[in-house]
């Protein structure tokens, strides 16, 4: 597999490469120079879950790792379903929340510590990652107790649901996590400013876990075959999906599997609060505001950087920008939308419920709907609890942490105070 910088086109870089780095010169992103084209689409579909999403990720990966070691990998790193749920006629949910720490992000995060631990070069790594929540709970549980591999999760104190924080706030070992006085797009600076180091960055091997990182992404894409695969083939044909976005890697990923062949008529991006892509899809301009705070926190970006992969991506396949669908939705609709599904019988989150709102406003007579439920409706029990009045139960691994421990440190907004906590866990 060869990937690109998309900011310097010049640097070029293998699947290993990509995957150990995370990210290029500059900031810059990688992006696939080639995408496979599969052309019988039904025969895929037909597959299993695990040998479909071999073949889909060993065309990707190419002649840089045998069929058989993708194979593995896949196996290792999905070993949870993805199943599709009907809400009503013709509107479906895709749960991705059946892994370990209950949302979306096990699939890429357990992908990319199995790829990284089969491309590691026997050299030191340390993971350095921000999350809004989910991101942190997924790599903590991904690379828990891997040798040679150090963890730094950070995370905006006081802003993630104290139930995420206690899913990953509570496993020791190799993974530390620190509390930032932030918001999260400060912890993102901050993480990006240490890959902008680079003493730093090769003293420590330092790479990100977070979805700019192209394994995660690849995983993401078999889903979207997974959830095709569960509806007929009239319904598929006139499939429109909408994904709850923050970072946008999710929707990359959609695009992808499109790219390479899956046929999706459209996806809506589907935002909170934080609109920076429904506004610039609307005028054409890029302009984020401060990120505000929402009851779907997970989506509190307001300088989403997988959107360069988008681009990049839309001007390769001449898919111009308006053919994507969008809607930015406040907490008070969301909530409405939680209610709405509950009476049709569906327990949902807010995030799920923003996906919903928006398809359900922009679904045509005919087309077939999916909206991707992105976390367990228990992950975030409090904001559930207080919309629908319940009292809903907590499964099996957040009920395990919800009384363990806090081990995370507090740390101001610095630079240097990073450093040093980076060089001290080595
Ligand atoms: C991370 C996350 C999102 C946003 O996904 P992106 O790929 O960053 O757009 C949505 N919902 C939940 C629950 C998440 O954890």
């Amino acid at each position: 597999m060869k990937l690109y910088n998309i900011k310097e086109n010049d640097e070029q870089v293998s699947f290993g490469q990509a995957v150990r780095q995370g990210l290029g010169r500059n900031q810059g992103l990688f992006f696939p120079s080639n995408l496979p084209k599969f052309d019988d689409i039904d025969a895929l579909l037909a597959e299993d879950f695990v040998s479909r999403s071999t073949k889909v990720l060993s065309a990707l990966i190419g002649d840089e790792l045998p069929a058989e070691q993708v194979n593995a990998l896949v196996d290792a790193a999905f070993q949870f379903p993805a199943p599709i749920k009907q809400v009503k006629d013709g509107v479906y949910a895709l749960e991705l929340f059946h892994g370990p720490t209950l949302a979306f992000k096990d699939f890429g995060g357990r992908f990319m510590a199995q790829s990284l631990a089969a491309v590691s070069d026997g050299g030191k790594i340390t993971i350095l990652t921000a999350t809004s929540g989910d991101t942190g709970a997924a790599v903590a549980h991904a690379f828990y107790g891997m040798e040679d591999i150090n963890v730094v999760i950070l995370y905006p104190k006081g802003k993630i649901s104290p139930l995420q924080e206690k899913l990953f706030c509570t496993l020791g070992k190799n993974i530390h996590t620190v509390a930032i006085d932030g918001d999260f797009d400060a912890c993102q600076a901050l993480v990006k400013q240490a890959f902008d180091d680079q003493v730093l960055r090769e003293e420590i091997g330092l790479n990100s876990a977070n979805s700019i990182n192209i394994s995660r992404l690849m995983a993401q894409i078999c889903y979207y075959f997974e959830a095709a695969s569960q509806l007929s083939k009239a319904q598929r044909e006139n499939l429109v999906i909408s994904v709850p976005s923050g970072n946008f890697g999710n929707l990359t990923a959609g695009l992808l599997a499109k790219a390479l062949g899956l046929p999706i008529k459209r996806f809506i991006a589907a935002t909170n609060a934080n609109d920076t892509v429904p506004r610039y899809l609307e005028t054409g301009k890029w302009e984020p505001k401060p990120t505000v705070a929402t009851t779907s926190n997970a989506m509190d970006v307001s300088q989403p950087n997988n959107w360069p992969r988008i681009e990049e991506l839309c001007r390769i396949k001449e898919w111009g920008l308006e053919t994507l669908g969008k809607g930015a939705v406040s907490d008070e609709q969301s909530a409405e939308s939680v209610k709405a599904l509950n009476a049709l019988g569906y327990l949902c989150e807010p995030h799920g419920a923003i996906a919903y709102r928006v398809l359900e406003e922009q679904l045509a007579e005919g087309e077939t709907g999916l909206f991707l439920c992105t976390a367990h409706p228990a992950k975030f029990k409090e904001v559930v609890d207080d919309i629908l009045g319940s009292d809903i139960e907590l499964p099996g691994p957040l009920a395990k942490h919800a009384v363990m421990e806090l081990l995370s440190e507090d740390l101001a907004n610095d630079f240097d105070a990073l450093k040093a906590v980076l060089r001290r866990v080595q």
